[in-house]
């Protein structure tokens, strides 16, 4: 891959609405994405492989946790500063952003908001710091976009509780230390249990031959009559809510990391069409190349803006969860869509890992669809604006 010269579109000086404490977090994630994932992301790509030893320049650059409070070893910083460094990240990979997200916002959420103190004590330090990494097991072979038909369950047998069922496509899987796990008790009410590697009859088995997110360990969860110490059930919440929840901060989160895709297409796009000559010109002198990129920086900043406003209304606690779909929604369609006009501006060039916009391109396909799907998205702006659900 090429030396990464990325410099950030910022076309309607956005930065003026950023503090200096935002700036910083941001800038400093920026740097490091340029000096560890850029050198190596496409070989990891490649090999299908998470490069695990950026996990503790993860943990330094506060990516674990960023709104943890640092009594727990987050980095005790505000929404804005979290969505900045998803949007770093994801510029660099999203495969390396699900990581980040996964832990953060399904990981380390979860116990923080829903956990008791000892358990927050147990394990929100050593998720901080990368010690371990979690992975948080919702979706089911039979059940995606509708999580609340879950088949996965658990007994109360006394001293434990006994969990049966499977997981699948799970980020983090297969080397993750602690799964926040989704499943229905006796009366069929959803909790979170954690579960540990290790306890007898849970298995992680990897899944292979993605096209998409390469760079990111998928796998599945088996449960096979595991005993779940009764101290591992996440106290504070039940019910649906209580895994959407989680999912409202990571789509948040993913609505700031697909306009870090979306740049790093647009700015390889506008050197490249500065460089390329055909016709005895600069490829970017032709109209129709200029139209693509003229439309990409206009998409782009309305994003900005979108999700920026969205950051202030998640700092004031007053984000609602249609709000943080249809952030999601846009943008990861505003990336993909950017991803495929960029690869186009490259012509040949733009298919092989010597650039990042193929890789983004793939992986923005696993990104439209997790987290809720594109059509769930309106589906879910469909129903806060007629009050009419067309789930039923
Ligand atoms: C790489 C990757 C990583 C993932 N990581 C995790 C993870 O860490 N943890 C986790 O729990 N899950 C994870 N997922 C799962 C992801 O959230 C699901 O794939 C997603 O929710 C969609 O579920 P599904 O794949 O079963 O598709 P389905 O639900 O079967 O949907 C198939 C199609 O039908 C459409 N559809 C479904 N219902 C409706 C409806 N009512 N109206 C209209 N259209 C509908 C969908 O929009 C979609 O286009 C991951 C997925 C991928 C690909």
């Amino acid at each position: 891959m090429r030396p990464d010269l990325f410099e950030a579109p910022d076309y309607y000086n956005l930065d003026e609405l950023l503090t200096d404490e935002h700036k910083l977090v941001r800038d400093a994630a920026r740097e490091w994405v340029k000096r560890e994932v850029s050198p190596i992301i496409e070989d990891y790509a490649q090999k299908a492989e998470f490069p695990t030893q950026i996990i503790n320049g993860l943990a330094e650059i506060g990516a674990f946790g960023p709104y943890i409070p640092m009594e727990y070893g987050g980095a005790g910083l505000d929404q804005i500063s979290y969505g900045l460094i998803m949007q770093e990240i994801e510029r660099g990979d999203s495969g390396v952003r699900s990581t980040a997200s996964v832990q953060s916002s399904l990981v380390m959420y979860p116990i923080w908001k829903y956990g008791n103190e000892e358990q927050r004590q147990k394990y929100l330090p050593k998720l901080a710091s990368g010690e371990w990494i979690g992975c948080f097991g919702l979706t089911e072979p039979d059940h995606g976009s509708n999580p609340s038909g879950m088949v996965t369950n658990y007994k109360d047998m006394g001293d434990h509780y006994l969990l049966n069922g499977a997981k699948m496509w799970i980020s983090n899987a297969p080397f993750a230390q602690v799964a926040v796990v989704w499943a229905k008790n006796e009366e069929g009410r959803i909790h979170g249990l954690i579960v540990e590697r290790g306890m007898e009859g849970f298995t992680t088995p990897e899944t292979h031959n993605k096209w998409s997110l390469r760079a990111s360990a998928t796998g599945e969860l088996i449960f096979d009559n595991v005993k779940v110490p009764k101290e591992n059930l996440l106290p504070n919440k039940s019910g649906l809510g209580a895994p959407l929840g989680c999912l409202d901060s990571a789509r948040y989160g993913i609505a700031w990391g697909a306009i870090g895709a979306a740049m790093d297409c647009y700015d390889t796009a506008l050197r490249y069409s500065k460089e390329r000559m055909q016709f005895g010109k600069p490829i970017g002198q032709f109209q129709l190349q200029q139209k693509k990129l003229a439309e990409m920086i206009t998409e782009i900043t309305k994003a900005q803006l979108l999700t920026w406003r969205l950051g202030v209304l998640r700092n004031d606690n007053k984000a609602t969860s249609a709000q943080i779909s249809m952030a999601k929604r846009n943008n990861v369609d505003m990336a993909i869509n950017i991803a495929r006009e960029a690869r186009q501006i490259l012509g040949g060039m733009g298919i092989t890992g010597e650039y990042s916009i193929m890789r983004h391109s793939m992986n923005l396909e696993s990104v439209i669809t997790y987290e809720g799907t594109h059509d769930i998205h309106l589906l879910i702006t469909g129903l806060d604006i007629t009050g009419l659900n067309a789930f039923k």
